[in-house]
């Protein structure tokens, strides 16, 4: 399946590489679109009608034009179609829904632990239900990010340890969401909303460090997923031979040294606690988040010597780090055969929502393709 974010309008029909490029463009004119696709003037003016008749594009004001006069400027109707995004933690449910440009319109995060019954997938319809009620006609699908590996047809999520259960259908999960639904993994859905914030980064590693570590890669702004769905567990590399047991059943994992169990003292401590008392100048904290940096150093490195691209620190790590980010990146760089500096690593744009919007997102850019 192609997710590309920001699709490039080369490929495809006339009407939709002339809606693709008007999606890119605040507003653009109808002579600019035919210069640009290299399209006859009456094939834009022809797909453009039909489409402002199909209510996905709109006249928008007019552009000032280079002597002659002025063109009537061309803009996408953001709120054309919607799309839902459900994020399940083990403890949680954050809902968003969203329009075209990936806005939330609305969103709801409520406490609820997990469970595979119909009593808790009640909950996930009553939550869509209540998000569309006004928009039900406009709505593209329902995108669901979950905690494990899930099948390459999104029907299926055939592992997560997180929740203890293999093999549950996506069928069942959406049992009272009465529209079309897909299935994603959290990291990949999280890491799909980083990249759509920043169009320009094609080559990323996402790293989502929350409870547990996943990560994400794109490649030219695609998701590589690997041959078994299982491409970017980076919480499953070998840090330390013999070390620590992770969650897995394994020793020495990255996430048994680089989860936010380990850089915290108990389930007591936010991560908000711990960077205040850091930033207080706190000299245990300090001492904890040292031994933690060197160790998250060291992965990071790592990806970055096989992978050479940017890498985006996200979960609830990301959302935190702020300011603190600096002294990863200088680790980083001094552990580095090849660089000095390791700007390359950046802070999460989203915050808690990230996989919520991603997962929506899939059903925007489906969109997108098919106009
Ligand atoms: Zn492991």
């Amino acid at each position: 399946m192609n997710i590309s974010i920001i699709p490039p309008p080369d490929q495809g029909t006339s009407r939709n590489r002339i809606y693709r490029l008007i999606f890119t463009h605040d507003r653009i004119s109808k002579p600019e679109i035919s210069k640009a696709l290299d399209l006859s003037l009456p094939t834009v003016i022809q797909n453009v009608r039909a489409m402002i008749e199909d209510g996905i594009l709109r006249e928008n004001g007019y552009l000032q034009s280079n002597g002659g006069r002025k063109a009537a400027a061309l803009s996408c109707v953001e709120n054309a179609r919607y799309a839902v995004g459900l994020d399940i933690t083990q403890r949680h449910i954050n809902a968003v829904l969203i329009n075209l440009r990936g806005e939330i319109i609305q969103q709801s995060r409520i406490r609820r632990g997990f469970e595979a019954s119909q009593g808790y997938y009640r909950v996930l319809g009553d939550l869509v239900e209540q998000l569309t009620a006004e928009c039900r006609d406009s709505v593209l699908g329902v995108g669901i990010s979950l905690p494990g590996l899930i099948s390459r047809d999104k029907q299926v999520l055939e592992y997560s340890h997180v929740f203890r259960i293999s093999n549950e259908k996506c069928r069942d999960i959406a049992q009272f969401i009465p529209f079309p639904a897909q299935l994603y993994n959290d990291a990949n859905a999280a890491g799909t909303a980083e990249l759509w914030a920043r169009p320009s980064i094609r080559d990323t590693f996402y790293l989502s460090i929350s409870n547990s570590v996943g990560g994400a890669i794109f490649i030219n702004g695609e998701l590589y997923e690997g041959a078994n769905q299982r491409a970017g567990e980076f919480g499953h590399m070998t840090l330390v031979d013999g070390g620590r047991l992770c969650y897995c059943g394994k020793p020495g994992c990255v996430d048994a040294y680089c989860s936010m169990k380990s850089l915290l003292d108990d389930e007591q401590e936010s991560l908000e606690d711990f960077f205040a008392a850091l930033n207080a100048g706190d000299k245990s904290h300090q001492a904890r988040w040292d031994r933690y940096t060197d160790d998250l150093s060291m992965a990071v490195n790592n990806v970055r010597t096989l992978f050479d691209g940017d890498i985006i620190v996200g979960g609830y790590l990301g959302e935190q780090i702020g300011e603190r980010i600096e002294e990863l990146r200088e680790k980083v760089a001094a552990r580095n055969t090849f660089e000095g500096s390791a700007t390359y690593i950046q802070p999460c744009a989203f915050h808690r929502s990230a996989a919520a919007v991603g997962a929506a997102l899939v059903f925007i850019q489906q969109f997108i393709h098919s106009v």
